[in-house]
């Protein structure tokens, strides 16, 4: 590990994209914190599908290119002009992944995550899988007493993600049902116990039987495996036939159709992601002839990630990590996350 004092640090990296073979683990020199900035040691950092859309090319980045969006760690030192220091040189933090220019029309209405030159972490910026990664000193959010650094990056991303989706967007509410695609994913795990503390009955889909044990742990009320059953069939069968009040989306043209077939009248879907593709088909009858509402959610802000810091210290939300991996072995977590062999979170721990 490279002392306080080296130019260098160590990261991984890749200068071409493709499979996981183009990631690169190595030194490279260490970035200094402009105007603004804040230097963080990393001390964990949170695996993400975006890593991978960037790897491969689906997302373009400038190369070469450090990924990493999901990060916690201890502030080293800040640039010039900062006018607010969030937490003292040496204190804990989280990175709210949502870079915000802090001066366009959403951002002074205060929604950071609709920025016009909006960013995140570890996509047009170098990110946090590496020793130490530069943010803005406004994104830095302190970790509360009793939340750890692993904690923390496994949430950083994820956990505010599905809160603004089932919190700020679509506003659930006690006694409806709500069905939560992947609940073995980041945002699904973290949606089933969001959803469940708002008192809403969960229905969730997972891919193998011991992911099923793992989702009624985190309080689904009832589970589907959808590579056994047809998960439209079984939600139609759950409910009476009804349909759930709500959906929370982020696999895209995989499930869609099917999810919004789900809703009941007056319904609405959620969505956050499109890991199987951006294009999907909607039936537009089933649409207004129903009043569906189909929302969609980016993100979350500063705001977002302190809230939920709070609920995790307070144990009312808890970080579910599946694996804990050092620095090198950014590859293998990336390997992990395509074939969705895990139950959520994959963390990076840098100091390991
Ligand atoms: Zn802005």
């Amino acid at each position: 590990m490279a002392s306080d004092t080296a130019a260098t640090m160590k990261a991984v990296y890749f200068e071409e994209t493709g499979d996981t073979s183009a990631l690169r683990f190595g030194d490279v020199l260490r970035p200094e914190p402009g105007a603004g900035q804040a230097l963080i040691r990393v001390l964990a950092c949170g695996a993400n599908r975006l890593d991978i859309y960037a790897r491969s090319g689906r997302t373009p980045v400038k190369l070469p290119h450090i990924s990493g969006s999901e990060a916690a760690g201890e502030v080293v030192a800040y640039g010039p002009g900062v006018a607010i220091e969030p937490a003292p040189v040496g204190g804990l933090v989280a990175i709210a992944p949502y870079l915000f220019c802090g001066q366009c029309e959403y951002c002074v209405a205060g929604e950071e995550t609709m920025c016009i030159r909006g960013d995140i972490l570890g996509l047009a910026s170098q990110g946090a899988f590496a020793e130490y990664v530069v943010a803005p000193a406004s994104s830095l959010v302190p970790i509360p007493d009793g939340v750890s650094a692993s904690d923390a990056a496994a949430v950083g991303l994820a956990m505010i993600t599905a809160w603004r989706m089932l919190i700020t967007k679509a506003n659930v509410r006690p006694g409806e049902t709500a069905l939560i695609q992947a609940g073995g994913s980041g945002v699904g795990s973290a949606a089933i116990q969001i959803a469940k503390l708002a008192g809403a009955r969960v229905i969730t889909t997972v891919g193998s039987a011991e992911k099923m044990e793992h989702a009624r742990r985190l309080g689904a009320d009832d589970v589907i495996n959808y590579n056994e059953l047809d998960f439209a069939q079984e939600v139609r069968k759950l409910t009476g036939k009804r349909g759930v009040s709500l959906v929370v989306e982020h696999i895209g043209p995989a499930t869609w159709a099917k999810s919004i077939a789900c809703l009941a009248r007056g319904g609405r879907l959620v969505t956050c992601g499109a890991t199987t593709g951006n294009e999907a088909a909607t039936n537009l009858w089933t649409l207004f002839a129903k009043e569906l509402r189909l929302i969609g959610s980016y993100g979350g802000t500063r705001a977002d990630l302190a809230t939920v810091l709070r609920l995790v210290a307070n144990g009312q939300l808890r970080p579910v990590i599946a694996r804990t991996l050092p620095l090198e072995s950014v590859a293998e977590a990336q390997r992990l996350l395509e074939q969705r062999e895990v139950f959520g979170k994959i963390v990076i721990d840098t100091t390991k």
